[in-house]
């Protein structure tokens, strides 16, 4: 696990575990693991690149098995020191993963239904994944202040994970947001900035702020620190194939925001191939995206390879991502994998939230209705074959998005039996 790289006067020396470098994802040029987002050859995203454990898959696999309870029993897998269970987290990770028979039975899955219930996370979204990983990073590379752009649950996870760590934050939002998410990313007490514009919006002007003497110090964890926070999503695959018993599942549906976390768990799943953690064998990859903020999906249906923006307007706000980073890897490793994206509808989404609910007793948040009504109606168009093993995430709280479900008392009445009888609930 030795790390390749050579290092030059500006570079500090960082130990990020097994990670090598980082890549470029379009050219494939290599650079020293630092703050650095974009190629400086070709401005293509860049990644992490590994030196993954060679050896034995079995010793590894029970090295895994012996870790904690946690996104950390991967530690040999991630850009993370090697002592990073033992320093101040949130600790995330190792969420459910529900055999949902219930609701296979309603959809007509008959290969076997699990919903990855992310809302079990420490500020109950998959969000804690990715910036655990980021505070890795903002460690390694001294910074004190953690900062991102979000469309919530972004938000409250950095808050907590700064205040956990004892590092500062200040994180930016759309100024219209759900009660719900500004509540979380406002209670830990660093600074949150509502931004008048859509998420987009935000993004932008972080990316300005980025190279001004205001930003200086400031770890964004999905701007300057994207390669490290983008592995956290790795860790989904990793779970999901464990909880399986070591196996890939056939299909699995994942949410589009930018499109990062859908292009990690890709990753994940090919490194468990590599390292021989699993069987090599097919997976079909779906993504899922709101009608109403649809870029990728209707990039997806023309056929394109370029996603064209879109101003969002949907109730699935923490998918509202107009101009997706990832979209056009999405749609390469959709088409790769056999898998489609596909969008529903606002309504759609409510009654899946419910059917989720009514099922299962899985509350989840519009992101959520948004994986299962894309699950349905991919089952009902053909493309997702009910007699496969299908795997299904939530990534969010129901308690984030309450608006978007009218749901109250079935009655409201006097503490008497006679009052009770005369509902008519009773047997
Ligand atoms: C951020 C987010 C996603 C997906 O984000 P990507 O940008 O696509 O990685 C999915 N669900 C919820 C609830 C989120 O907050």
């Amino acid at each position: 696990m030795a790390v390749q790289v050579t290092e030059t006067a500006t570079t500090p020396a960082v130990a990020l575990g097994p990670a090598a470098a980082l890549s470029c994802r379009e050219c494939g040029q290599r650079f020293p693991l630092g703050p650095i987002f974009a190629c400086q050859e070709c401005f293509g995203p860049l990644e992490v690149a590994y030196d993954l454990p060679s050896g034995d898959p079995e010793s590894l696999r029970k090295r895994i098995e012996a870790g904690p309870h946690n996104i950390w029993r991967y530690a040999p897998l991630l850009p993370v020191p090697a002592d990073v269970a033992d320093k101040p987290n949130l600790n995330p990770g190792f969420t459910q993963l529900v055999k949902a028979d219930r609701l296979a039975a309603e959809l007509g899955v008959t290969g076997g239904l699990y919903v990855k219930d992310d809302s079990g996370n420490p500020t109950h979204s998959f969000k804690d994944r990715v910036v655990a990983i980021a505070v890795e990073a903002a460690r390694a590379f001294g910074f004190t202040t953690l900062s991102c752009s979000s469309t919530g649950n972004l938000a409250g996870a950095v808050g907590a994970a700064a205040r956990r760590a004892g590092l500062k934050s200040c994180v930016f939002i759309p100024h219209d947001l759900e009660a719900g998410k500004v509540v979380m990313a406002a209670v830990y007490g660093g600074d949150l900035v509502g931004i008048e514009g859509n998420y987009d919006d935000v993004n932008r002007f972080c990316s300005e702020l980025i190279g001004d003497p205001l930003g200086e110090g400031w770890g964004f964890v999905n701007v300057n620190l994207r390669p490290y926070y983008g592995e956290g999503s790795k860790t989904l695959a990793y779970e999901i194939c464990e909880q399986l018993g070591w196996q890939l599942p056939d299909q699995i549906v994942i949410p589009i925001a930018s499109g990062s976390q859908l292009t990690k768990i890709d990753k994940g799943f090919k490194e468990l191939i590599a390292l021989g953690l699993v069987e090599d064998r097919p997976y079909k990859i779906f993504g899922a995206q709101a009608e109403g903020c649809s870029p990728v999906s209707a990039a997806f249906k023309a056929g394109h390879d370029v996603v064209r923006p879109q101003k969002p307007n949907t109730i699935a706000k923490s998918l509202a991502i107009g101009n997706p980073a990832d979209g056009p890897y999405v749609l390469d490793i959709a088409r790769r994998t056999g898998g489609a994206v596909e969008d529903v509808d606002d309504g759609q989404v409510v009654d899946a939230i419910k059917l989720l609910a009514r099922t299962e007793g899985i509350f989840a948040e519009t992101a959520g209705g948004v994986t299962v009504g894309v699950t349905k109606k991919l089952i009902e168009d053909g493309l997702l074959d009910p007699a496969l093993t299908t795997v299904v995430l939530n990534t969010g709280d129901g308690l984030k998005t309450l608006d978007a479900v009218a749901a109250g008392p079935t009655a409201t009445i006097r503490p008497d039996l006679d009052a009770f009888r005369a509902a008519g609930l009773a047997g």
